[in-house]
C-alpha cells in the first residue's frame, strides 16, 4: 500500500481498478492465475516478445528500403528493450512467482523502469523513457490481442491515472465508467479539475509521478476531499474508504434535497443568482437537477472534440438543445476559447508560449470565418430561449469593440436573409486578462456583463501556469493583488448598472463565498454539483456581515492570511465544507 499527496480538485471518493492512460490507452486487469495457468502464460508471454520484435525488425526494413539508415537506426534502441534479458527475466518471475498476468506483470515492470530512469540525472536514460513507453504499448497490444479495452468502451469501471487529460483523451472518456482522475500535472483550474467537477467525479491532480507509480490493473482509491490517492490499499484501509464514501453520498444527496428549491438569498434579503457552468449540452439537465437558475457559462469547445471545425448547423443544433433544455432560463454562450490550454486541433502553426499566443478571441480574430459561423449559430439559436453571448480573453476595448462590431455584422446578414433571431442578445465579456480587469470601468459601460474568469485571470495576474504542479503552491486567488482587482472590477459593474458574473473555479470555492457576497457581485457560476453547498454558505451569512468580511481581508498583506481567515469564517457556518 502506498500513499500519495495531491492537490484535491474534485470532492468525493472512489475505488476501482487503474487505468494508466498514458503508458497503456488499453484497459489491463489485475487478476491471479492460478498455479497450473503459469507455463501458458509465460509461453503467451514469451510468443508476444517474438511477435513484437518481429514486427519491429520489419518496421526497420521498410524505414531503411525508403530513407537509408539514418531513421531506420531509430528503432534500434526499441529492438533492444526486447532483447534485454534483464528486464525480460524479471516480468517471467512476476508471472512465475506472483501469479500475476502477462499484461499486469508487463506493467508493473516497465513502471519500475521508466521511474529508474526519470530519476537518473543523465540526460539520455530519460530520453529513453519513450522508448519504454512505446515498447510496453506495442507488448501489451500483442498480448492482450482482440480482448482489447479501450478508453472509450470499458466494461467495468476504472480510475484514469495519466500525466494530464487533455480535451481530446477528455471528450472520447465513457463517462459511465469513468469513476476518479488522478494525474501527474495540474492544479486546480486545469482542464483535468474542470470536467472532473463538471461530470462531479472525484479527482486529485499534481501529484507529480503518479503515472510511474501506479501499474494498469492496481487497485486504486482517490480521496478527492483530502487529495489522497492511495495505491493498493489493505483490507482495513479499503473497509475505511468505503464507509467515507457512502457517507459522502448520502451527504451530498442531502444537501441537494434541502437546498435545490429554495433561493440563494441571504437572511436579509440580498439575492445572489446561481448558474451553472457547463461543458457539454447533456450537462444542461444535470445543472437543472441542482437548482441551477440558468447556465452561466457553455464552454463551446466541446464541438471541437472530432478535431474538425464545426458546420453552423452543428453550433445551431447544439445551441438550440441547450436553450430549449433551460427552457426560458438564461444560456450564455462564450464563443470558442482555442489555443493556450485548450488545443483541440493540430495546430500547425507551434507558437513558443501558447498561452500568451494566438488564443481565444485572438484566434476567432485570426479566423473570421469560424468565428463567423459560431455566431450565427448562436444568434440563430436565440431564437429558442434567452440565449447570451460572452467573448473569452478580451484584453482591450478595441477587442470588445471589435468582437460586437462581428455580431452586429453577423446581425445584418441574418436579418436580410429573414432568419429569425433575438435582435436584442445581450453581449458581455470575460474578464480573465489583467488589463481588461484594471481598465473594466472602460469595457463595462459597451457591454450587458461582465463575467470574471478568475482561473486565466489569477494565473496571468500572478504569472503562475495554472496546468504546472511545479508552481501550483503559487496559485493564490486569495492574493492581494486579485482582491483589488476583483474589487475594481465589480464597482466599474456597478457604476455601468451591468451584472457581473464569476464564473471561475473561485465561485464554485466555499472558501471565497462570503468574500464574493460581500464584494456585490451578484452572479456566480460554478459546477453543478458545488450549488447547493454554495447555496447554503449564502443562506447562512447577511449582507452586512460579509461586507464586514471584506473588510478585514482588504487588510492582509499575505494570501495565506487572507485564505486562512476565509476559510475559518466559512468553517464557523459549515463545518463539513472543507
Ligand atoms: C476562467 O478562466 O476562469 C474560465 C472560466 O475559463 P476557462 O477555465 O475555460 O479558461
Ligand atoms: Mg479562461
Amino acid at each position: 500500500m502506498e500513499i500519495r499527496k495531491g492537490v484535491p480538485v474534485s470532492a468525493g471518493y472512489a475505488i476501482a481498478p487503474a487505468f494508466v492512460l498514458d503508458s497503456e490507452r488499453y484497459r489491463i486487469r489485475k487478476r491471479a492465475i492460478g498455479k497450473s495457468e503459469i507455463e501458458a502464460e509465460i509461453r503467451r508471454f514469451e510468443e508476444a516478445v517474438k511477435v513484437s520484435r518481429q514486427d519491429l525488425l520489419d518496421l526497420k526494413q521498410q524505414w531503411s528500403d525508403r530513407s537509408g539508415n539514418r531513421l531506420s537506426e531509430l528503432f534500434d534502441s526499441h529492438i533492444m528493450v526486447f532483447e534485454d534479458k534483464r528486464i525480460l527475466d524479471e516480468i517471467k518471475k512476476r508471472i512465475g512467482e506472483n501469479h500475476f498476468t502477462p499484461e499486469y506483470a508487463v506493467s508493473r515492470v516497465f513502471r519500475k523502469y521508466v521511474k529508474l530512469f526519470m530519476e537518473l540525472s543523465d540526460g539520455y536514460f530519460r530520453q529513453r523513457v519513450s522508448d519504454l513507453h512505446d515498447v510496453e504499448r506495442r507488448l501489451l497490444r500483442n498480448l492482450l490481442g482482440k480482448k482489447r479495452e479501450t478508453l472509450s468502451r470499458l466494461q467495468e469501471p476504472v480510475i484514469v491515472i495519466a500525466r494530464d487529460l487533455t480535451p481530446s483523451q477528455t471528450a472520447q472518456l465513457d463517462r459511465n465508467m469513468v469513476v476518479g482522475f488522478a494525474t501527474d500535472a495540474g492544479g486546480v483550474t486545469s482542464h483535468t479539475a474542470i470536467v472532473a467537477k463538471a461530470l462531479d467525479i472525484p479527482a486529485v491532480v499534481g501529484l507529480g509521478t503518479i503515472t510511474a507509480d501506479v501499474s494498469g490493473g492496481d487497485r486504486v482509491v482517490i480521496d478527492g476531499n483530502r487529495g489522497h490517492v492511495v495505491v493498493n490499499p489493505d483490507e482495513e484501509t479499503l473497509k475505511k474508504y468505503r464507509v467515507l464514501s457512502r457517507n459522502f453520498q448520502s451527504f451530498e444527496q442531502k444537501l441537494n434535497e434541502e437546498f435545490k428549491n429554495l433561493p440563494a438569498q441571504t437572511p436579509d434579503g440580498a439575492k445572489i443568482k446561481m448558474f451553472a457552468n457547463v461543458e457539454f449540452p447533456q450537462e444542461v439537465a444535470i445543472a437543472l437537477a441542482h437548482g441551477a437558475e440558468g447556465v452561466g457559462l457553455f464552454r463551446s469547445e466541446f464541438l471541437y472534440r472530432g478535431g474538425k471545425e464545426p458546420t453552423e448547423t452543428q453550433h445551431f443544433e447544439a445551441y438550440r438543445q441547450a436553450a430549449e433544455g433551460l427552457g426560458g432560463k438564461p444560456l450564455v454562450i462564450r464563443t470558442f476559447d482555442l489555443g493556450g490550454d485548450k488545443q483541440f486541433m493540430k495546430n500547425p502553426e507551434t507558437e513558443p508560449n501558447p498561452i500568451l499566443g494566438c488564443r481565444s478571441i485572438r484566434y476567432s480574430f485570426k479566423h473570421l470565418d469560424q468565428f463567423r459561423t459560431q455566431l450565427r449559430g448562436i444568434l440563430r439559436a436565440s431564437a429558442y430561449g434567452d440565449v447570451r453571448i460572452l467573448f473569452p480573453m478580451v484584453s482591450s476595448l478595441e477587442e470588445t469593440m471589435t468582437a460586437k462590431m462581428q455580431v452586429d455584422e453577423t446581425k445584418e446578414l441574418l436579418a436580410r436573409e429573414g432568419t429569425p433571431f433575438n435582435e436584442k442578445t445581450p453581449v458581455g465579456v470575460m474578464i480573465e486578462v489583467p488589463s481588461a480587469a484594471l481598465t473594466a470601468d472602460l469595457i463595462a459601460p459597451h457591454v450587458d456583463f461582465l463575467s470574471v474568469g478568475t482561473n486565466d485571470l489569477v494565473q496571468y495576474t500572478l504569472a503562475v501556469d495554472r496546468v504546472n504542479e511545479r508552481v501550483a503552491d503559487l496559485y493564490q486567488p486569495a492574493h492581494p493583488a486579485m482582491i483589488r482587482l476583483l474589487k475594481h472590477i465589480v464597482e466599474a459593474g456597478r457604476r455601468a448598472k451591468i451584472p457581473v458574473t464569476v464564473c471561475g473555479e473561485m465561485a464554485g470555492d466555499a472558501t471565497f463565498t462570503l468574500f464574493l457576497l460581500g464584494l456585490g457581485v451578484t452572479e456566480l457560476s460554478l459546477a453543478p454539483a458545488l450549488i447547493p453547498e454554495i447555496k447554503k454558505i449564502v443562506r447562512s451569512v447577511t449582507l452586512a456581515e460579509a461586507r464586514e468580511i471584506v473588510e478585514k481581508v482588504g487588510e492582509f498583506g499575505k494570501a495565506s492570511e487572507a485564505s486562512a481567515y476565509l476559510r475559518q469564517r466559512v468553517l464557523s457556518i459549515l463545518p463539513e465544507a472543507f
